[in-house]
């Protein structure tokens, strides 16, 4: 992103961005909610020439400077993030594990208990990489609502490679197909009925 230009353009757009700049020496306790658009998760966001933007991202941006790296997270102290919470004294630069401890201490990591499918998100897997090592498997997968063999699959680089992930599996017509002929127990098969 064009820092200069995103923060001195905004021509008729300039709504969400002015309400960050306004705020931005902001010092009360309680958290600031983002009064604009959020996202599926609570998040504020605000669009600039097409592209939707982080609202507590880029006050973190503009409160504290650009990130140490790509991979920093604009992280908050106050566990309130899913609040839309942009308050510039609740937010800091923390890496993904850091930010994934926060989220654990916090009670707001996700867990998605009870879904069939879980997507995981890029960001996701870069977390549950940085994690590698750091939690066990069986942790991590109760904070990202996958099964233990999914997380250890991810941070062996089984099933995600190069940022997509991988989806093993047969062809079509492969013989080795357990479910080409009904499913199968212990090499046996069974008649689906
Ligand atoms: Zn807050």
């Amino acid at each position: 992103m064009s820092g200069r230009r995103f923060w001195s353009g905004a021509r008729g757009q300039g709504a969400g961005i002015a309400f960050l700049r306004a705020h931005v020496g902001h010092t009360g306790e309680d958290c600031l909610p983002w009064p604009m658009s959020t996202d599926g998760r609570g998040y504020g966001v605000l669009g600039f020439e097409g592209e939707n933007y982080k609202a507590h991202r880029m006050m973190c941006i503009l409160a504290h400077g650009e990130p140490p790296s790509p991979l920093h997270q604009a992280a908050h102290s106050c566990g309130n993030g899913h609040l839309g919470c942009v308050n510039p004294l609740h937010l800091s630069w923390k890496t993904p594990t850091q930010n994934m401890a926060d989220s654990v201490a916090h009670g707001t990591a996700r867990t998605d208990r009870g879904r069939k499918r879980v997507k995981l998100t890029v960001e996701q897997v870069q977390q549950i990489l940085a994690l590698k090592g750091v939690k066990s498997q069986q942790e991590v997968a109760e904070i990202f609502g996958v099964s233990w063999r999914q997380i250890g699959k991810i941070q062996r680089g089984v099933s995600w490679r190069g940022g997509q992930l991988h989806k093993p599996g047969f062809k079509p017509g492969d013989p080795r197909n357990p479910f080409t002929n009904g499913p199968r127990i212990k090499g046996r098969t069974v008649s689906a009925t």
